[in-house]
This record gives structure tokens, sequence and C-alpha cells, in this order.
């Protein structure tokens, strides 16, 4: 009998009889182990604890502390006991395919009545009800004819077509929870025991075409979510009830900041209260991008293809741009534009521009750009993923050298802006070089350190995630957190050593001759649309003060306050404060209600003692007492608290 040796994760090795299966090997080492064990890695590969291993090989077991492989897992073997629950309740109902997708998995079925909400309890029901019954898992492999045999007679026509659709004749593996079977790579749970009955949800039902393609039939998608234990699954409904609360859609409307519409899709119309963060939040970046060491600089968004073709984007990007054609005149054939979908080729154009030298580095250019990709219409959400956005785009043109610091310094000016924001905590991934790639070695060694120096004089808590790099240079990615704790992937800092090549950009260096400069890609934001709608979401509409659209709004109680309440909003509007009169006649409560949908943050009530005493009395949103402060002190304080924080 021949041996196998196989490496654990302390570098211990072990021989074992080859065909050896992860459950024996857990076996081995300890009987707890053999109990908690739920699946292994086995040279990287996600592992059924029944899975043969037939040579040499590293080794890990996993159990429920693993948490990776043991949602996967649980999220699968749910897709399994959802479907057998499923044709246990209706067995006319054709199955299809049921892949693990975040936070959960889905089904898709072939059902002629659609389900119900009631039958989603049903199913759940009946789902408890099996993993009590703990049904052993059990699989084999089946060549592929006594699958499609099997599945034939079991008029299971969706599976026959899924197998014919795999090419060459591999043999095929099977699963069964209990008595039920589908054809599945796996690896699953050993028992359906395992599955925490208290920590799934059946969450929703949707059409869903077989194969996502519409001239097939229309099956019945069944969602679920799971977790590992029941308090993980409660902060997730939580949180989801939170998101919807706050769905920056839906404050959108009430806020009066923007809306969308079908002849523009993924373009945004920005409505004035919109504008007013949009532009509070220009100024502000604009600000800090000019102490930083930025120039500013605006670029065309119309461009030949000409020069699309030169940056590489027309060959590799042009389904996602949208293009403009004009007849010129004078010219035999219509002229070819693109709408720009990124600002770095035209930001080279200026570089290119006059002899630069080594003195003239590092040349920081700033544009608030316009840019437009084409989206599929699915894939669009608000302001979160649309057409028409805009970046707060720069490009430093440096040299390898400098590429630390600029980057030291990119990061603190991204966490100093991220905290003035609101987001105190956000997380960094570094990319490495990727298989294919342009430039030495030598220059990605330099290039690898220099991102990974400057991001540990910030943090030693940082992702790496190899070979994810650009073809064209490694990259920092910045992640952050939101007050329900989603995390919001906005800030990048790209080294690229291709596009100066590409685009001919060169600087004349101290020893006389030209060379090429590093050109580094870099965001804080991302898009100021999509910032936006995750600033509204953060805050529940409740802006800080500085970015409110509305800050204070002079209510009436009396009609015969009304020439008090225009003195005091054009004192306020004096000292530059976004201050609006109600003098409608409607009750305080009322009025107090209506701007309190609309996020107003303060709301200043105007009654005869407040004309008599030359005073306001103060409401702030979502508390009750109110607060009666003399006209100017009032003034005077809220101009200071309406300073924005880099001017405080
Ligand atoms: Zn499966
Ligand atoms: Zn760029």
């Amino acid at each position: 009998m021949s041996q196998i040796s196989l490496t654990f994760p302390d570098g211990n090795k072990r021989d074992y009889a080859r065909g050896v299966t992860p459950a024996e090997v857990a076996q081995s080492i300890a009987p707890s182990l053999g109990k908690a064990a739920i699946s292994a890695s086995v040279d990287g590969r996600h592992w059924d604890l029944q899975w043969p291993i037939e040579a040499d090989a590293a080794i890990a077991i996993h159990t429920m502390k693993d948490d990776a492989q043991a949602l996967e897992l649980i999220r699968h073997d749910f897709a399994h006991v959802m479907a057998r629950a499923v044709q246990k309740l209706w067995p006319e109902v054709k199955v299809t395919i049921g892949p693990v997708v975040e936070n959960g998995w889905y089904y898709d079925f072939d059902r002629d009545e659609p389900f119900t909400p009631e039958d989603l309890g049903l199913i759940e029901k009946e789902m408890k009800a099996i993993i009590n019954e703990r049904d052993p898992v059990r699989t084999e492999v089946w060549d592929r004819a006594r699958a499609i045999d099997h599945y034939v007679r079991k008029n299971e026509p969706f599976k026959v077509e899924l197998i014919e659709a795999i090419p060459g004749d591999e043999p095929l593996r099977m699963y069964w929870h209990g008595h039920w079977q589908d054809l599945c790579r796996g690896p699953h749970l050993q028992h359906t025991g395992q599955l925490p009955a208290d920590a799934f949800k059946l969450m929703s039902v949707a059409g869903a075409y077989w194969r996502g393609d519409h001239r097939n039939k229309q099956l019945q998608r069944i969602y679920g979510v799971a977790f590992k234990n029941r308090d993980d699954l409660k902060a997730y409904l939580t949180m989801l009830e939170e998101a919807a609360k706050r769905d920056h859609r839906k404050l959108g409307r009430e806020m009066e900041l923007f809306h969308l519409q079908e002849e523009a899709p993924g373009m945004v119309f920005w409505h004035p209260n919109g504008w007013t963060i949009y532009r509070a939040l220009e100024d502000y970046m604009r600000r800090r991008l000019r102490k930083a060491g930025y120039k500013e600089i605006r670029t065309p968004q119309v461009v030949d293809r000409i020069l699309w073709e030169k940056s590489g984007h027309w060959e590799a990007y042009r389904e996602n741009m949208f293009i403009v054609e004009v007849d010129e005149e004078g010219a035999k054939e219509k002229r070819i534009n693109a709408l720009k979908p990124m600002n770095c080729p035209c930001h080279v154009q200026v570089y290119n521009q006059g002899l630069k030298s080594y003195r003239d580095l590092p040349l920081r250019l700033a544009e608030f750009g316009s840019c437009h990709r084409y989206e599929s219409s699915g894939s669009m959400h608000g302001l979160m993923r649309v057409r028409g956005f805009t970046q707060d785009d720069a490009h430093i043109f440096c040299t390898e050298d400098q590429i630390e610091q600029e980057c030291a310094d990119f990061i603190g000016l991204l966490s100093s802006i991220y905290r003035d924001l609101g987001f105190a905590k956000f997380d960094v991934k570094l990319s490495t070089r990727p298989e294919v790639r342009v430039g030495s070695d030598a220059v990605w060694d330099k290039a690898e350190a220099a991102l990974e120096n400057a991001v540990r004089k910030v943090t030693n808590d940082f992702e790496i995630d190899p070979g994810e790099g650009a073809f064209y240079g490694p990259k920092l990615d910045f992640k952050l957190t939101d007050a329900i704790g989603r995390e919001w992937q906005c800030g990048t800092f790209q080294a690229d050593f291709n596009l100066p090549v590409r685009l001919g950009a060169e600087y004349v260096g101290e020893d006389g001759a030209k060379h090429r400069p590093v050109m580094l890609h870099r965001a804080i934001l991302g898009s100021f649309e999509r910032f936006i709608g995750i600033l509204i979401e953060n805050y529940a509409g409740r802006m800080p003060f500085w970015l409110a659209p509305r800050q204070i709004v002079v209510a009436s109680i009396v009609s015969d306050a009304d020439d008090y309440v225009a003195e005091v909003v054009a004192r306020l509007t004096a000292a530059e404060l976004r201050a609006e009169a109600d003098t409608r006649n409607e009750k305080i409560n009322y009025k107090v209600r209506e701007h309190s949908v609309g996020k107003v943050p303060v709301i200043l009530a105007i009654g005869m003692k407040e004309v008599e005493e030359r005073s306001v009395s103060i409401r702030r949103l979502g508390e009750t007492r109110t607060e009666t402060r003399a006209l100017a002190d009032a003034v005077a304080a809220f101009a200071a608290e309406a300073a924005p924080p880099d001017l405080r």
C-alpha cells in the first residue's frame, strides 16, 4: 500500500495511506477534531471531508471557527436543504441550480404557480424539520451517461440540460442530503444537523430566466440568507432594516436632492438642495487639494478616438464608452469621438505641453473630471452606480524615488478627509504584480515596496492581495466603514508604468538625459455622486451642519411675526448661512414636522415673544426641547458652527 505525505499548517508532516480522507486525517489527530471538522483545504482547494487525497499535499482541517469555509458550507448546504424541502412540499416542482451568493444563497425552481410569502414560511418549517433529522450527507462520483439517465427517469429536464452542457465526459459528482440527491461539485457538511436551524431566513422570490437568457423559460428564484448563529442573523436583518430607512433614493426624494429619469439613465438631475451638498463638498475638496500641493486643471469631455487608440482604451474599454460621431465640414467621413470614461490620457496631454525637467516633479494635476461610462441598465442603482459621474481625480507625475513619499502624503490626506467627513475607520488593501504585466521586476520591486512602506507608516493592519494589481502597476484600495457597518471602496492609489510610455511623457533628469516619469492615479472620494450617496446613507440624511443644504428654517408662529422672520433670514443669509423663511399660515408643529422630514438641522420658531425680545427660539432636528437666544448671538454661533472642518 502506497503512502502519501501530508503537510499541516504548522509545518509538521505525517504519512497516510493513499486515498485517505480528511475525515480520517482529523480523526487520527484527535477524536475531538474528528467531530468538530467540517471540511479541509488541500493544496489550497476547499475539500470535502469525504473526498480521498491521492497525492502528497498541504492540508488544513477546518472547523466552524473558520468563518469563510463555515459560511460557504452552511449557505451551500442550505441551498440543497431548501430544494429538498420544496420538492417534499410540491413534488412536481423542477429543480435547476442553487449557488452561494453574498450572505446566503438562491435556488431557481420551475413551478407554474408563484411562490407566496406563506409558501416561504412552509418551506422554512420543512427545512427545520430536515435539519432536525440530522440526515447524513453522502457523495459519489458517477459517469455522465448514468447521471443523464438518472435525471431523464426522474423527469428533471433542467439537470439533463446542465449535464449535457458540461464539455468533455468527465465524471460528475452527486450529493445526497438524506434521500434527496443533487448534482453538485461540493464540498458539503457531514449531516444536515450541522446547519444552524435558527440562523437562516428565506428573504424573497424573484423571476429569473433559465441560464440568464430572456428567451428561456422564466423560473422562480428563492433567496435565503444564513449565518453561523442567531445573533449574526439578527444583526444582519437589523442592518437591512436600517439600510432601508437610510436608502439615499428615498431620502433624496424627501429632501428634494436629485432625481433620475428614463431619458438619461444613470445621469443625475441635481436639484438645488442636492447641488448645494455637492458644491459644499467640492469646495472643501478643492481647498484640501490646493493645500496639499495639487494644481487644478480642466480637460475636454469629447475627445477623438485617436487619443483613445493611443492610450489603449479603444481596444480594452470600447464597449463602456459613449461614442459621439460628428459630420465635420469638409471631411469625407464622420469624425468619431468618445466621451471620456476617465481623465488620465487628457492629463498626460497637459503634462506633455512644454519640456519637463526633474525640478518640475512631482507634478500633481487634479481635476474634478466629468466622466461617462456605459453601465448595463440592470447594474445601475441611484447615485451609487451611474453612467455619468465626476471623479475627484488627480495624477501625480514623479520619479520612481518619489513614489513612497507621494504615497505617504496621499494616505495622510485621505485619512484626514475621511475623518472630516465622518468616517474614522477605513481599511487598506495592497494589490501586487499580476502574471501578465508591463515593466521590469526591478521597477515592480521598487514600486511595491514604496506602497507598502507608505502604508506601514500609518498602519500595520492591511491586507495584501497577491497578483491582483493592474498590468501596469501595483495599487492600494481604501475601503471606509459607514455608521451601520457597511464597507464602501472609495479611495485608490495606483502606480502606472505604462501610460507615460504609451503617450510619450518624459522629463529631463539631473543627468541631462530623458526619462519616463511614473504616473500615479489617485482618488479619495471616488466619484462625487456615489460619495454623496454614501454620505446621505451614513448620516441617514442628517448631514453635518456645514453640508446641510438647508441649514436653518425660520418659521413664524403668528403672521404678525412675518416682518421679523424676514429680518432674521436676512441676518443669517448675510452671515453666509443657508436660511429660509416659512411664513405659511400653518401650525408651528406642522411646520416642524415637515422640515424634520426634510432633515433641516435647525428650526427657529418665531412668535410675538421673540419679536419683542429680538430673540430666536432654537429647535434642533430630533430634539423636542428649545433654547432661546438673542438674535445676534445666535447668528454668530450658527456662522461658527457652519464652518467646514478644514476652516475651523
Ligand atoms: Zn451542493
Ligand atoms: Zn488616472
